[in-house]
């Protein structure tokens, strides 16, 4: 059995498909390998917008607060087509000015049943929302880890989505590294949330290092280190297009076998 709670739509403008195409590639991969392939239960968790749509350069990346009915009526009506559970939630940048958003918003208003906690962004020093992979300086990363550890302890978030995305943008693991992302690991633990292996990383273009070619993200180093602190995991796609919903669960599920982590099947399973 499968499952997958980290899919985006064409609302965000950088994928594709609706909620009822992802199920339907759900529903064709049991079809086709029904031994191995079943889904027992779907997510759907597009980049959630921020109150008037006022994120600049980010907004491009989002639906707008006025897609909001549209995005919930959608998955409401492809969730009757689908045999297994479907589950309604966003993927969020972390910004504390937006901590009623997310709770009395996105969850209590829009009837979100989960949020997954995607920190792409961090607040640099002008206030601004910079891309984490970008980050050329170790005190911005500490304000990652910062920022990102504060939003794990906020209760939002239900799910923390490539926790090593960092890895993206820096060649080496050092002492500093694995202490910045000890304390994050420790964060998710604390808080009882998930860590996400992330299926989409394993087909971005890999990274050379002096270490040869690997992967963005899943980054080795971060999950053995978190296997070893006994952090929960969950294997999601990240799926940014339909097509690619079997093919990332089911990469990321592997890389999870294949270092003896198990993951959580699905957390929401008591929820309606
Ligand atoms: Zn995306
Ligand atoms: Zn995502």
């Amino acid at each position: 059995m499968l499952t997958n709670f980290h899919t985006h739509t064409w609302m965000c403008h950088h994928a594709t498909g609706r909620p009822i195409d992802y199920i339907r590639a759900a529903m064709e991969a049991g079809e086709n390998n029904p031994n191995k392939d079943t889904f027992s239960a779907l997510g759907i968790s597009d980049h959630c917008p921020f109150p008037g749509d006022t994120e600049y350069n980010w907004i491009r990346v989002k639906m707008s607060c006025d897609q909001l009915p549209e995005y919930v009526a959608d998955i409401k009506a492809a969730a009757e087509y689908a045999p297994f559970p479907v589950y309604m939630g966003f993927e969020c940048e972390w910004d504390p000015q937006f901590l009623s958003w997310y709770k009395d918003e996105l969850k209590a208003k829009w009837g979100a049943q989960y949020l997954i906690l995607g920190a792409h962004w961090f607040i640099d020093k002008y206030g601004d929302h910079a891309y984490i992979p970008n980050c050329d300086n170790r005190t911005d990363l500490h304000t990652y880890f910062d920022e990102t550890i504060e939003a794990i302890g906020s209760g939002c978030f239900d799910i923390l989505a490539h926790p090593d995305l960092p890895m993206a943008g820096i060649d080496e693991w050092d002492d500093d590294l694995k202490a910045c992302f000890s304390d994050l690991i420790d964060a998710a633990i604390d808080a009882n949330v998930p860590l996400e292996v992330n299926g989409e990383g394993m087909n971005r273009p890999q990274k050379m290092t002096k270490n040869g070619l690997r992967y963005q993200y899943p980054f080795l180093e971060f999950w053995e280190l978190a296997k070893s602190k006994g952090a929960t995991f969950m294997a999601n796609a990240d799926a940014h297009a339909p097509e690619r919903l079997l093919s990332n669960t089911k990469q990321a599920r592997g890389f999870a076998t294949e270092l003896g982590i198990e993951c959580i099947q699905n957390p929401f399973n008591n929820l309606k």
